[in-house]
C-alpha cells in the first residue's frame, strides 16, 4: 500500500518532520509546493525574433484592438460602457497587460489601465466586481455579448488580468479586492452554482481555483482552502473523465477550449490536496485526446468540438493559447520535461502559423493538411463557419480575436522560472534575458541566452552580476534529444544530462561564466491518421511548402464600418500541386532527407542570428527536401484534401520529384501529414 501523499501533507502540516522551511516563492503549505515558480512580469525579455514577435503583436492587433474591434473598446462594459459586458473585454487584458510590461511598454501600459482601474472601482458592498445585471441592453448582438452580466465566467479571466497587474505593478489594492469577491463566492456558490447563467463556468471552474491558491500563497488566509475545494466540487468531473479514457460526451466536455483549459484543472486540485491520482488523470487525459483526436502539431482537433484525427479538420486559435497555457501551469507544478516537450511543440508550430506576422489577421480554425483558405468549407467542420480558415480581424467566430494575445507572452514568461534554493530554470528554450535576483542574498544578475532554437540546437547562456553568488541553474534536456553536450566556460560541465531530466549546475557564478548547450535535433517521422508521416527535426514539425495565391477582399462586412479593418478577409487558393505522397526510408529518415540553411538575414539581431522574423515560408531560416511522389487520385474535396490515402500507397508511375518542407509554423498552405509511399525493396 503506498503512503496517501495527503497524509503526507497533514504530516508535514502536523511539525512531524524536519523539511527546511519553504522558500516564500514557492509556495505556502498545505497546497503542494511547485516544482518552479513564476517570476514576476517584466524579469524575462525576449529577444531576436521573439520581441520582433511581441512587437508585431504592440504594433497589429494586441495593441490596437480597441480601436480596430470597437467590441473591446470604449463602450466595452469593463470600461463602464453599455456594450460588450462578457468575456471579450477581459481576455484580451489577460494578454495586452504581460505583453505591455514584458515590453516594458508605457503606451500600452496606459491602455489597460482604464480597464483596471474601472474593475477595482466596480466592487460593491457584497463583494461583486465587474458589470451588473441591472445594465443596458436586453439582447446579445453579434459582436456584443451583452446578457450574462452577472456569469461567474468572465469574472474568472478578469481575475488572471488582475493578478498580472499586480504582480507586475505590486499594486496591494488587488490583494483586499480578491478577498472581499472570494468571501462573496464562498456565501453565493450554494445558491448560485457555477453554471448558474452559462455552462463555461463550470467547465472552467479549475482556472477560478487556481485564482484562489494564487491569493492563498500570498495571504495564508485558510478559508481560501475551503472555497478552492467547494469550487473543484462544483466544476465538471474532467478528473473521472480524464480517468475513464472518456474525450467526447456532452457539449460542455467535447468543446475544444474547454478540454484545453480542463488539462490542468485535475492538477490544480493535486495542489490543493497533494493526491496523485489527479495527475494520473492529467496523464491519462493526455494519452487519451491524442490517441483519439492528435495531430502533428502536439494538440488535438476541436472545431469547435472534439473532431477525431483525420488532418483536414480544425484546431481552434482559443484552444492552442488555452492549452499553452495549460501546459504551462504543468510545467512549473511539476517540474516534468515531457510537458514542456509538449509546450514547444505548440509554441513553435501551432501557434505562428494562426496570425499573419503583422497581425492584421488570426485564422479561428487552422488545418494540419490545409491546402486552400477560402470561404467554401462545406461540411469540414462541426461547428460550420464557412470562412473559419481564412486570415481576418473576425474570421469564423470572434472569441479567438480577443483571446490570442495572452499566447506568446505567458510563453516568454515560462522560458525562466524560480527554482528552489534561489535558482532559476529554463524549462523551454528561445532567444531571451533575465534579470532578477538569486541565492540566498537575493543578489542581482542578468543571464543572456543567445540561440537560434528552435531552428538549431545550441544554446549559449552568458551571467552577468556584480559579485559572485551561489544558485543551482536548472536546463531542461528535452525527451527526444539523443545526444547532449554541456559546458561550463568551455569544458564540461560535469554534471547528468540525461534525455526527459533537468541538468543541474549548482555552484558559485561569477560575471562573465558561460554555460553551452548543445543538442542534436534528430530527424524524426511519427505515423499518425491512416498511417501518414509526419517529418521533425527537435521541436519543429516540417511541412510541404505549397505556394499560394493571395487574395483580399476588404468589404466583408461583420457588423463594423465598411472598409475598417475588421471587415478584411485573406484567402490564399492553391498555385501548385499538393497532392504528394514521400518517399522515405521510416528506419534512417535522415538518409532520405537533405538539410538546407539560409544564411543569417541582413536584419537579424548579433548573437540572436536567424531571420528577424523567421515565421514565413520566405524567411524560414531551415528547410528540407525530400523525395515524393504525386498521388492523383488524391484530390481536393470541399475546399480541402480530400480523404487521406491509407498508407503506405503504391509507388505511382513517374519520376521522384524534390520537394521542399519548410518549418509548419512558417507554413500557409501545406501538407504535414503525408502519405508514405510503398517502395518495394529491389
Ligand atoms: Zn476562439
Amino acid at each position: 500500500m503506498r503512503t496517501s501523499p495527503a497524509l503526507i501533507v497533514l504530516l508535514l502540516v502536523a511539525g512531524c518532520t524536519a523539511q527546511p522551511p519553504r522558500d516564500p516563492a514557492m509556495g505556502r503549505a498545505p497546497l503542494v509546493e511547485p516544482a518552479y515558480a513564476p517570476l514576476p512580469l517584466g524579469h524575462v525579455r525576449p529577444e531576436g525574433w521573439l520581441r520582433t514577435e511581441l512587437e508585431n503583436m504592440a504594433s497589429g492587433m494586441t495593441g490596437h484592438l480597441d480601436e480596430w474591434y470597437p467590441t473591446v473598446g470604449p463602450r466595452n462594459g469593463w470600461v463602464g460602457g453599455d456594450g460588450d459586458a462578457w468575456e471579450r473585454g477581459p481576455y484580451w487584458l489577460d494578454g495586452l497587460v504581460p505583453l505591455a510590461h514584458i515590453l516594458g511598454d508605457s503606451a500600452l501600459v496606459a491602455k489597460a489601465r482604464p480597464y483596471i482601474e474601472w474593475t477595482l472601482a466596480s466592487q460593491q458592498e457584497s463583494g461583486y466586481f465587474g458589470p451588473t445585471p441591472e445594465g443596458p441592453g436586453t439582447e446579445n448582438l453579434p459582436q456584443e455579448q451583452r446578457l450574462n452580466r452577472a456569469d461567474w465566467w468572465p469574472r474568472m479571466v478578469m481575475l488572471k488580468v488582475l493578478q498580472q497587474h499586480h504582480e507586475a505593478t505590486g499594486d496591494e489594492r488587488v490583494i483586499e479586492f480578491m478577498r472581499k469577491y472570494f468571501r462573496y463566492q464562498a456565501s453565493m456558490l450554494p445558491s448560485q452554482p457555477l453554471d448558474r447563467w452559462t455552462g463555461w463556468g463550470k467547465a472552467r471552474g479549475g482556472e477560478n481555483q487556481a485564482s484562489v491558491q494564487w491569493l492563498y500563497d500570498l495571504t495564508g488566509d485558510r478559508e481560501l482552502l475551503d472555497l478552492g475545494q467547494a469550487l473543484f466540487d462544483r466544476t465538471d468531473d474532467w478528473t473521472g473523465d480524464f480517468a475513464a479514457g472518456k474525450t467526447a460526451d456532452d457539449y460542455w466536455r467535447t468543446h475544444v477550449v474547454n478540454v484545453a483549459m480542463a488539462v490542468k484543472q485535475p492538477a490544480v486540485q493535486y495542489r490543493q490536496t497533494g493526491d496523485l491520482e489527479y495527475l494520473d488523470a492529467v496523464d491519462r487525459g493526455l494519452a487519451g485526446l491524442m490517441e483519439k483526436h492528435g495531430l502533428p502539431i502536439g494538440m488535438f482537433t476541436g472545431d469547435e468540438e472534439l473532431h477525431g484525427t483525420d488532418p483536414t479538420h480544425g484546431t481552434e486559435l482559443c484552444a492552442v493559447v488555452e492549452f499553452m497555457y495549460s501546459l504551462e501551469y504543468l510545467v512549473g507544478l511539476t517540474g516534468r520535461v515531457d510537458f514542456a516537450d509538449r509546450l514547444e511543440r505548440v509554441a513553435y508550430n501551432a501557434l505562428p502559423t494562426m496570425t499573419l506576422p503583422d497581425y492584421t489577421g488570426r485564422q479561428y480554425f487552422q488545418q494540419v493538411n490545409q491546402v486552400r483558405i477560402a470561404d467554401e468549407h462545406q461540411q469540414i467542420f462541426v461547428t460550420g463557419y464557412e470562412d473559419a480558415t481564412c486570415f481576418g480581424l473576425l474570421t469564423g467566430y470572434p472569441c479567438c480575436t480577443a483571446n490570442l494575445h495572452q499566447g506568446w507572452p505567458k510563453y516568454v514568461r515560462t522560458m525562466w522560472l524560480r527554482a528552489p534554493g534561489g535558482g532559476l530554470a529554463a524549462p523551454v528554450y528561445g532567444p531571451s534575458t533575465v534579470t532578477t535576483t538569486v541565492g540566498t542574498g537575493a543578489v542581482p544578475i542578468t543571464l543572456r541566452e543567445e540561440t537560434d532554437y528552435p531552428f538549431e540546437g545550441s544554446v549559449r547562456f552568458t551571467i552577468s552580476t556584480s559579485a559572485p553568488v551561489a544558485f543551482p541553474l536548472h536546463l531542461r534536456v528535452p525527451g527526444w534529444a539523443t545526444s547532449v553536450g554541456l559546458t561550463l566556460n568551455g569544458t564540461a560541465a560535469g554534471v547528468p544530462s540525461e534525455a526527459g531530466t533537468f541538468a543541474v549546475i549548482d555552484r558559485t557564478w561569477s560575471d562573465g561564466d558561460v554555460v553551452e548547450l548543445v543538442m542534436d535535433l534528430p530527424i524524426a517521422v511519427s505515423r499518425w491518421h491512416e498511417r501518414s508521416v509526419a517529418v521533425e527535426r527537435g521541436p519543429l514539425l516540417f511541412a510541404l511548402d505549397v505556394e499560394g495565391e493571395r487574395r483580399e477582399d476588404a468589404s466583408r462586412a461583420v457588423g463594423l464600418e465598411p472598409g475598417s479593418i475588421g471587415t478584411m478577409h485573406v484567402e490564399f487558393h492553391p498555385a501548385q500541386a499538393w497532392n504528394y505522397g514521400l518517399l522515405l526510408d521510416t528506419d534512417d529518415p535522415s538518409s532520405s532527407l537533405e538539410i538546407l540553411r539560409r544564411e543569417p538575414a541582413a536584419d537579424a539581431t548579433p548573437g540572436f542570428a536567424g531571420a528577424a522574423y523567421p515565421w514565413t515560408r520566405e524567411t524560414a531560416p531551415i528547410r528540407i527536401l525530400a523525395a515524393g511522389r504525386r498521388i492523383d487520385a488524391w484530390k481536393e474535396y470541399n475546399a480541402a484534401a480530400g480523404p487521406l490515402p491509407p498508407s503506405p500507397v503504391r509507388l505511382p508511375p513517374g519520376e521522384p520529384e524534390t520537394l521542399t518542407l519548410i518549418p509548419y509554423g512558417a507554413s500557409t498552405l501545406r501538407i504535414a501529414a503525408f502519405p508514405l509511399i510503398y517502395q518495394p525493396k529491389s
